[in-house]
């Protein structure tokens, strides 16, 4: 089974407002950009033409590891609102 099989198990409760957000300016000076590809399901996407990240929240898996792994701790992270966000069928 595939990552994308896996979290086709997974259900999601998408909120209006995002639980993530980053400040574009500080991702720019950011060469490393390891939110791009640590994240499970593939969140943050970088836009090199207009220095841009694109957030995809509703696919948050709220794990942590993209706040963990900014070494310029430019994730403003906190668990989606009550009722919405991931649900995992185990657990
Ligand atoms: S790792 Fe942090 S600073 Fe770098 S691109 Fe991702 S959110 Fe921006
Ligand atoms: S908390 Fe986990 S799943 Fe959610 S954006 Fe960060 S790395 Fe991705």
């Amino acid at each position: 089974m595939n990552i994308n099989e896996k979290l086709s198990l997974l259900k999601y409760n998408k909120g209006n407002e995002s639980h993530l957000s980053v400040d574009d300016d500080v991702c720019m000076r950011c060469s490393k950009k390891y939110c791009t590809y640590i994240c499970p399901a593939d969140v943050y996407e970088w836009n090199d033409k207009k220095c841009t990240m694109t957030i995809r929240y509703e696919n948050c898996l709220e794990c942590g590891a993209c706040k963990i792994a900014c070494e310029k701790n430019n994730i403003s992270w906190c668990y989606p609102n009550a009722g919405f966000g991931v649900k995992f069928k185990n657990g």
